[in-house]
């Protein structure tokens, strides 16, 4: 298990909390021994400095999305868990909050936050029975009062159903990931723009965003895979869901098999 997930797992268990919605998660951190402040802050989302003995929280009060508040508050009590013999002053930023490819104490950080926020048994509770797509992963980041993104990640590694996530920024492929042993190979466009027809590239030239009810689009299997020269498209069922947020330009683009 991750370092993040354990201390997380510790942590709850020794606060006696089984499910993090059931408590305000400002009395978590003042449990621990933190202090939590809300005011703006002009260049970052969270911020930590530890003093001799104790610790102060800020997080930037200009946050109107509760599931980010929530997310950034457990990152800064990753950071108080985890690393305060190692840091002195830390600020975050939304490429710090970022799931993909981030140094050491930030991953530890973001895995602790998920496991505090969406607890491995809960969750998997949470999704058993479920079919997979846009709706299920609604209704849990509705459940457990977190961001659209991280539940789609804490899905990614705990949920039934095998996803890929591809993540772009100005229309810009910049990481992907697959499950170990996906049956399909990726075309690797890191560095490139989405494919033409993905619904990633549909934002990024048309600023097309689908309504709820049609944010399931069904793709092609060679839209975003190798195609192999015996198979052919129309044996596939392929879907892209598009997490956007025009205000950084980004997409995080959920592709998924259904199997006939
Ligand atoms: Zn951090």
């Amino acid at each position: 298990m991750s370092p993040g997930k354990l201390a997380a797992q510790q942590m709850m268990s020794e606060c006696g909390i089984d499910d993090p919605t059931s408590i305000p998660l400002d009395l978590i951190v003042y449990g621990r021994g933190a202090t939590l402040i809300e005011k703006p802050l002009s260049n970052s989302e969270g911020r930590i400095v530890f003093g001799k003995t104790k610790a102060i929280i800020t997080v930037n009060s200009d946050i109107s999305y509760e599931g980010k508040r929530r997310f950034v508050i457990a990152h800064e009590l990753g950071h108080f868990e985890l690393h305060r013999n190692l840091i002195l002053v830390h600020n975050d930023t939304d490429a710090t909050l970022e799931y993909f490819k981030n140094g050491h104490q930030e991953t530890e950080a973001n895995e602790f936050a998920s496991e505090v926020l969406m607890p491995e048994k809960l969750f998997k509770a949470e999704c058993k029975g479920n079919k997979f797509g846009p709706d299920l992963l609604r209704h849990l980041a509705e459940r457990f009062q977190t961001s659209l993104t991280s539940t789609v990640y804490k899905y990614f590694e705990l949920g039934d159903h095998p996803i890929c996530l591809f993540y772009s920024f100005n229309n810009q492929i910049k990481y992907w990931k697959r499950p170990e042993e996906y049956p399909h190979y990726i075309n690797d466009r890191t560095k490139l723009p989405p494919p033409e027809d993905s619904v990633a590239a549909e934002f990024f030239n048309e600023q097309k965003i689908y309504r709820k009810e049609d944010s399931k689009q069904q793709i092609w299997k060679s839209t975003w895979f190798e195609l192999k020269s015996w198979e052919n498209d129309n044996d596939f069922r392929f879907y892209e869901y598009c997490i956007i947020t025009p205000k950084y330009n980004t997409v995080l683009s959920v592709v998924w098999e259904e199997l006939k």
